[in-house]
């Protein structure tokens, strides 16, 4: 099960020999893994990035390609939960992540098909809309480039859409082909002299800060002088100090696509990113494709504490599929041929892992975006790369992410 950006992408590439020793070793080559890399590698690092599979072959190759500001939450409900200063900051860091990524895909040419039109939050219910119109409130006092749009301005914006209550468009969001995208990353971080080692399965660390031993599961090992934690929660055990396994839970997202649509249906649906629900639904075209994910609120607990990603639930797809028709009759016979799913990191606080392990002197970690990392992972990298090389980042949302502030 595979999904339609790593069918449609091209292999990272050149095969990389395993090295023998390295400062730093970055376990996991996702978009966290290789935006560490390709930061590190600039600033001078030696740095090897050891990947189980393909570079991009997990969550950051299964996801819905949208670039998003705020968490996906509704922003006032960001300040409810973190409060105004730490939602400034947050939102600060996302744009600040989407600026930078945006430079990098100019400076590299990555061709990964990116959409800057913006973002669509539909209400899905009254309430909702009474929500979103709170959030533009907040927006519009901290000057962020927004419009919100009652549901009679609906048909203009997304013509083929049904049932909506109305809208905010948030002008920083943006769509794009993650696949092509990390691995554009990727070939930038090795020409950078990153080693980029696929097929290269992590079973242990051991050793102490200075002189690690990276042990792979056929055999092999690299030295490495640092360690980071970039696989998500999908090798939890490769903590010594089993923090991570304790501060990171595992959960599951659904996808399902179109082939390519007819022009007449596919024309009318613009190229934003796209969602409902508070985000729990979200959908975007790509190359005269519907593609759709969402409703894991619809089979409650069954997609947490999952690791597999080579199967699917089908009462998922039958709940899109009812979605599809629900909001998007001219979709409503289309077939969905396309199915795949992907695991995703979550924290009990809904922010990531940035930084050293408290319990582990010479580990750190960049993982747990919470279903949202190709909204914080870029950055990310450069800031922890940052630390690593120079001892200190300065961007001043960092704190927020720092992995002991779980251990209260
Ligand atoms: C259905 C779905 C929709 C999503 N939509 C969006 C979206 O629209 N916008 C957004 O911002 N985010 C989205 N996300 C979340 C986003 O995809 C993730 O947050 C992000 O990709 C996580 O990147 P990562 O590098 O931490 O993890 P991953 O991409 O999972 O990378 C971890 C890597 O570690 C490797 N690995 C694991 N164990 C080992 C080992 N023992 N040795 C070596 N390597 C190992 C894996 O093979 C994998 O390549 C979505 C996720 C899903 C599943």
């Amino acid at each position: 099960m595979t999904s339609l950006w790593l069918a449609d992408t091209a292999p990272f590439g050149p095969e990389c020999p395993l090295p023998s020793q390295v400062d730093v070793a970055i376990l996991g080559g996702g978009i966290a893994g290789i935006s560490t890399a390709l930061h590190l590698a600039r600033a001078g690092a030696q740095v090897a990035v050891l990947e189980q599979g393909q570079v991009a072959c997990r969550a950051s190759g299964r996801n819905d390609g949208q670039l998003l500001l705020g968490l996906g939450e509704h922003y006032h409900r960001i300040h409810g939960q973190f409060g105004a200063e730490k939602a400034r900051l947050l939102w600060s860091f996302l744009r600040d992540n989407h600026d930078a990524l945006r430079s990098e895909i100019e400076r590299s040419r990555i061709p990964c098909d990116l959409a800057q039109r913006g973002g669509l939050r539909l209400a899905e219910t009254s309430h909702e809309w009474l929500e979103l119109q709170q959030a533009a409130a907040l927006l519009a006092a901290e000057g962020h480039a927004h419009t919100l749009l009652p549901a009679s301005e609906l048909p203009r914006w997304l013509p083929p859409a049904r049932g909506f209550h109305g809208a905010l468009h948030l002008h920083g969001e943006a769509i794009v082909q993650p696949v092509a995208m990390v691995r554009g990353l990727a070939r930038a971080a090795a020409a950078a002299g990153a080693q980029i080692v696929e097929g290269a399965s992590v079973a242990t660390v051991h050793g102490e800060a200075g002189d690690f031993a990276v042990q792979l599961a056929d055999g092999r090992a690299v030295r490495a002088a640092l360690v980071v934690h970039c696989t998500s929660t999908l090798a939890r055990e490769l903590d010594p100090s089993r923090w991570l396994a304790r501060a990171v839970f595992p959960f599951r997202g659904q996808v399902i696509a179109t082939d390519v649509l007819p022009e007449t249906i596919a024309k009318p649906f613009p190229d934003f990113a796209m969602s409902s629900n508070f985000c729990y639904e979200y959908f975007r075209m790509h190359r005269g494709r519907f593609v759709i994910g969402g409703m894991r609120w619809s089979v409650p607990g069954e997609e947490q504490g999952i690791l597999a990603d080579d199967t699917d639930n089908p009462a998922i797809t039958e709940n899109l599929l009812g979605y599809v028709r629900e909001h998007f009759p001219s979709l409503a016979d289309t077939a969905f041929p396309h199915v795949w799913t992907g695991i995703m990191a979550g924290t009990p606080d809904g922010l990531p892992l940035v930084g050293a392990l408290p319990e582990a002197p010479g580990h750190h970690a960049l993982c747990a975006f919470n279903g949202y990392g190709l909204s914080f992972a870029f950055l990310a990298g450069r800031c922890l790369a940052e630390q690593l090389v120079g001892g200190r980042s300065d961007h001043p949302a960092l704190p927020l992410f720092v992995p002991r502030r779980l251990l209260g």
